[in-house]
């Protein structure tokens, strides 16, 4: 995660500028409740990036778990998505629906990795394109939830089309 979150830095001070302000922290917690965002306590399984104390904050051993299950490129993925939320956060960018947020964080998480790839500071090894698609199938939305819900993030179809086109056009197709 700390790896993901300096090449996250990195990439995003170069696209952003001089005014780019990193997250405040990246909090790792191990219960529920253990941290609050807003007043909210966060629940296990869980990453989020905290508008309110400007954190990215996940539940480690879940992580952990993804990582063993998933391998390394998704943990790269994770940081990037809640990274993404931070940079529109920051771009005063606020999507009418949940989803459209979701899927610009995921093109914007695929830019990250694809564009960090073609500058050679990140080296892809034959399976993380596997990784990254079993990965995503994984957090995508099951087919019942509505498009337009308040927790809706996109289908795993969705998330996968949207990750793709910042990994192979950068952020353009991000609407960035
Ligand atoms: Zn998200």
């Amino acid at each position: 995660m700390r790896a993901a979150q300096s090449v996250a830095e990195h990439y995003w001070s170069q696209r952003i500028g001089g005014g780019f302000q990193p997250v405040a922290e990246v909090v790792a917690y191990e219960r529920e409740g253990e941290v609050s965002c807003g007043g909210q306590p966060l629940p296990l399984n869980n990453a989020v990036y905290c508008s309110a104390g400007d954190f990215i904050a996940y539940d480690v051993n879940w992580a952990f778990a993804a990582f063993q299950q998933l391998g390394d490129a998704f943990v790269y993925y994770l940081l990037g998505h809640e990274y993404a939320h931070a940079v529109q956060a920051r771009l005063g960018i606020r999507k009418e629906f949940t989803i459209d947020q979701e899927l610009q964080a995921d093109c914007m998480a695929g830019a990250y990795i694809g564009d960090q790839v073609r500058e050679g500071n990140l080296t892809m090894d034959d399976n993380d394109t596997t990784e990254l698609s079993d990965g995503l199938e994984a957090v995508g939305d099951d087919p019942d939830q509505p498009w337009f819900a308040p927790g809706a993030h996109g289908s795993p179809q969705q998330r996968f089309q949207s990750f793709a086109n910042g990994y192979e056009e950068s952020l353009e197709p991000c609407g960035l």
